[in-house]
């Protein structure tokens, strides 16, 4: 028997039952989103800082510094979104089985204190699941394209045209020629200036040769030959991904022609 002076748990008295309720894991969704706002603002100052300094050896510390403190942030959110989902269950739970024990009185009181008689622990409950939840993570779908740039930038800074398996919503196989994301508009055939995605085939497509291509018609079919979907300007929008692609060639383009300057100075 154990010699407690109080009982370790009891369950909730009646009349608590309101301040329950009201037992809420706190959503800090926003403040990540506001560190996320913060690391794509940084991210932007050092590519166009890249492009007026040149030089990229201090630039490829900086994005890889970037890319894992957004990945630390994103595993936070993660992390607090799953204690969240299941705090409530817990709360569920816990309710359910303290309901179920006698309400405390002067003749339990003993039976609670030596243990004859046990209400379960909320502590206890809410440890145990969260230790499973830290064990064994969920990866969560970054939807933002600020979250989708910061995740594939070190990716992308190493080479603009790589091919990114892991998301296959922004990138298609027609696209893809030995490998390689093409930079250049099937229709402009130039660099992309401001590249403009479908919603519903994943091509791309400057916006300009776009505004041409769908003059006078409301419907037409997707302008890359392969494929035959009935598109409108409309299912088009701005391609963050295809933009930050083009802005990190240019830069790694400049910082050669730069190198060349150099050894025909020497
Ligand atoms: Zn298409």
């Amino acid at each position: 028997m154990s010699q407690n002076a109080v009982p370790t748990t009891l369950p909730i008295h009646k009349n608590s039952i309101r301040n329950f309720h009201e037992l809420r894991p706190q959503d800090i969704s926003k403040d990540f989103n506001t560190i996320i706002e913060n690391l794509y603002d940084t991210l932007l100052l050092i590519l166009d800082n890249a492009i007026v300094m040149g030089d990229n050896s201090s630039i490829d510390e900086l994005v890889e510094n970037l890319s894992s403190q957004y990945q630390e942030v994103i595993n936070s959110i993660n992390l607090n979104l799953q204690k969240k989902n299941i705090t409530k269950n817990i709360l569920q739970e816990y309710k359910t089985l303290s309901d179920a024990c006698p309400q405390i009185s002067l003749d339990n009181w003993d039976d609670y204190r030596t243990g004859n008689l046990t209400a379960p622990s909320l502590f206890e409950m809410v440890e145990k699941s969260f230790k499973t939840v830290i064990e064994n993570p969920i990866p969560i779908e970054e939807k933002s394209s600020k979250a989708k740039i910061l995740k594939y930038v070190s990716q992308i800074w190493k080479d603009p045209h790589c091919v990114i398996t892991s998301d296959n919503t922004t990138e298609d196989d027609l696209m893809i020629e030995g490998g390689r994301i093409e930079l250049t508009c099937p229709i402009t055939v130039k660099v992309f200036e401001h590249p403009m995605i479908s919603n519903v085939c994943h091509h791309t497509f400057d916006k300009s040769g776009l505004v041409d291509y769908f003059k006078g018609y409301r419907t037409r079919e997707c302008p890359e030959s392969a494929c035959s979907q009935h598109l409108q300007f409309s299912d088009f929008k701005f391609d963050d991904v295809m933009s930050l692609r083009c802005k990190i060639a240019a830069i790694k383009k400049n910082a050669l022609n730069n190198d060349d300057t150099d050894i025909d100075s020497l």
